[in-house]
């Protein structure tokens, strides 16, 4: 069965002229789905009896289980969603003074093999569908009865392997008739995936380009992110280049702090070669320790050294809260579970 929750408006239109419907059902199904946040297609009372009999034989909605949810003494929840096939993956809600915001996942396990995170450690199952994407942040509304306002594509997985869906996900939670957040509200994170980030840029969206930097040089940047071999650091600076320049968008990279490994005055020094002159953010991440990894984290001092040269050096760096970290939901720590083990 197809999930209802994978169309994006203009998609919906077209597949409920192919089952014999107007184009119009699509948008009470949306508003039903995405403003009413309901969880049945009994619930959508505009629908004729017919045509919901219709839907419930065709498609399914996928209402994510909650198998377990943590809260962090700063407020921020992690949950860990059945998602209906064996597999669970986790998703964090973050509360900042702008608003709350949720940090989805878009597979279940990872393929990169960055050596610092957590997502990766225990293999890669499959890709999250879009309608996978945006039921996570639906599950949370529908829990919590907040409103989300912001996205980021940083929780398991590797968003642009998944290019197709997340693109697509994009569309759903963008749109004024799906949930209707701003694509200045959302961020995807890529380890570095170039031909991906150049077909980004082309695509007319405004969300924020989020690249996860972690060094200066290719045998370093190598040696914690395999991507690099396949992407090295010239490339994926042009790549983004490409994106500042056909976006106009700021790009944001992130840049974990380990110790003795890429947190000393030189890095920073590099880093700003690397990055002068370019529109874009440094966001300095304390590195989260995970199970048997291999880096610590620099020392309180040293994180705020690096970030003071990078913005007495014209580069605007901050250093990112560590959310969550007690209930392991920080930058690193999410894993997908298999229910079934
Ligand atoms: N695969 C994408 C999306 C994950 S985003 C990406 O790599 O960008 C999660 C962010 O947390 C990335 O910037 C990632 O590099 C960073 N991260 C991973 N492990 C970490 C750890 N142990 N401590 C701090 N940040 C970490």
């Amino acid at each position: 069965m197809k999930n209802i929750k994978d169309y994006n408006l203009d998609a919906l239109k077209e597949e409920m002229k192919n089952i014999g419907e107007k184009p119009f059902r699509a948008e009470q199904i949306f508003k039903w789905l995405y403003e009413e946040k309901v969880k049945s297609f009994d619930e959508m009372t505009n629908l004729s009896f017919d045509l919901r009999e219709k839907l419930k034989q065709n498609y399914t909605i996928c209402n994510f289980k909650i198998l377990k949810k943590l809260e962090s003494k700063d407020g921020t929840k992690k949950y860990l969603f059945d998602i209906l096939d064996g597999n669970s993956i986790e998703t964090v809600l973050m509360s900042y003074h702008h608003g709350y915001s949720i940090c989805v996942s878009t597979q279940v396990g990872c393929k990169m093999g960055c050596k610092f995170c957590a997502s990766t450690g225990i293999g890669f199952i499959r890709n999250l569908s879009s309608g996978e994407i945006v039921e996570q942040i639906l599950a949370v509304e529908q829990d919590t009865g907040l409103r989300i306002s912001n996205v980021v594509y940083m929780g398991i997985g590797e968003p642009m392997d998944n290019y197709d869906n997340v693109v697509n996900s994009i569309r759903i939670i963008n749109n004024p008739k799906g949930l209707n957040i701003g694509a200045r509200h959302i961020s995807v994170s890529t380890s570095g995936v170039v031909p991906m980030i150049y077909k980004l840029a082309d695509e007319n969206i405004q969300c924020t380009l989020s690249i996860s930097l972690h060094a200066t040089n290719n045998e370093k940047r190598s040696s914690m992110m395999p991507v690099n071999k396949a992407y090295p650091i010239e490339e994926l600076l042009q790549a983004c280049k490409d994106y500042i320049a056909k976006t106009n968008r700021r790009v944001s990279f992130e840049y974990a702090l380990a110790k003795d490994n890429n947190d000393n005055l030189e890095d920073a020094k590099e880093l700003v070669k690397l990055l002068r002159g370019m529109n874009c953010h440094v966001n300095l991440i304390p590195i989260n320790k995970i199970e048997n990894g291999a880096y610590t984290k620099s020392s309180n001092e040293n994180i705020i050294k690096f970030r003071d040269y990078l913005n007495d050096h014209g580069i605007v760096a901050t250093i990112r809260r560590e959310l969550g970290s007690d209930i392991d939901a920080a930058c690193g720590q999410l894993r997908r579970k298999n229910l079934k083990v």
